[in-house]
């Protein structure tokens, strides 16, 4: 049969902040189904690079297209609406608010703008509500969280804060996650934990998943391919074990 469109085409893409050039013309795709790794030392262009693909930065020039469409310089939310959800490498949870509520907000981009009558939008709104409680409700107990769910976020371990964030991606179903270190701050039962669940993702949900992770054992243990990325290039890709052992990339991590 035909091969289906790459969930992610990035092409040529370059950014610049004032005169750094922080992406030097990069280009990847990420395949449907498969768990893509986006690896390199600090500062190399990884969380740009995410920003780029989620609209939060537009590029300098290069396109970005997602599921077939260009998305080149679109808002994140309208990035969003399309099935993309991501978590940050900076936990980005409201303070003061509850576990569940965090959750309950990464949901909201599932929601449909509505062209419906007021009346007719409420009725609508009743069955939306029951729709999204249910699968908050299945998401929390599917990463384990029903003992914390009141707990104001900013209580908890930052191990659990890293869980939560990813609840809340989840919820939104996306058809493409896109993790920036999910794994930061975890000890290694955490890691293994976050590791089982993306591989259930990808089974179970037939998620495409796109992971900025430093933890090389996690990226050889669960990448079916990756990119290395130096100072705004890509210096290596492919295979994850072959493409770390390169010797462009051992270089770059010298001195990491
Ligand atoms: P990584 O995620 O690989 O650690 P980043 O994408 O965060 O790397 O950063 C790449 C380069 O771009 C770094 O030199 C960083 O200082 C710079 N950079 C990132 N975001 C900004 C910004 N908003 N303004 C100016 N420079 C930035």
């Amino acid at each position: 049969g035909g091969r289906e469109a790459p969930v992610l085409v990035c092409a040529d893409i370059e950014r610049r902040f004032g005169g750094l050039r922080a992406l030097k013309g990069v280009s990847l795709s990420v395949e449907k189904g498969e768990i893509f790794g986006l690896v390199g030392p600090n500062g190399s262009g990884k969380t740009t690079m995410v920003n780029v693909m989620t609209g939060f930065y537009p590029p300098s020039s290069g396109t970005v297209t997602l599921f077939g469409q260009d998305v080149s310089g679109i808002a994140p939310h309208r990035i969003a609406s399309l099935g993309v959800a991501r978590t940050f490498q900076n936990l980005a949870l409201f303070k003061g608010m509850s576990v569940l509520d965090n959750i309950m907000l990464g949901r909201h981009t599932a929601m449909r703008p509505s062209a419906l009558g007021t009346f007719f939008y409420w009725w609508w709104s009743q069955r939306e509500e029951l729709a999204h409680r249910r699968v908050v409700e299945e998401t929390i107990e599917f990463m384990q969280l029903e003992d914390i769910r009141n707990e104001p976020v900013e209580v908890i371990p930052i191990g659990l804060q890293k869980r939560v964030e990813l609840a809340r991606a989840l919820v939104a179903e996306p058809r493409f996650l896109i993790l920036d270190e999910p794994m930061a701050g975890m000890n290694q039962e955490e890691k293994e934990y976050i590791a089982r669940f993306i591989l259930d993702a990808r089974e179970e949900r037939n998620t495409t998943i796109l992971i900025i992770e430093h933890h090389m054992d996690v990226v050889t243990a669960i990448c079916d391919r990756v990119v290395v990325l130096s100072y705004g290039e890509i210096i290596a890709e492919g295979e994850p074990r072959a493409a770390i052992a390169d010797p462009a990339v051992v270089k770059a991590y010298i001195g990491e």
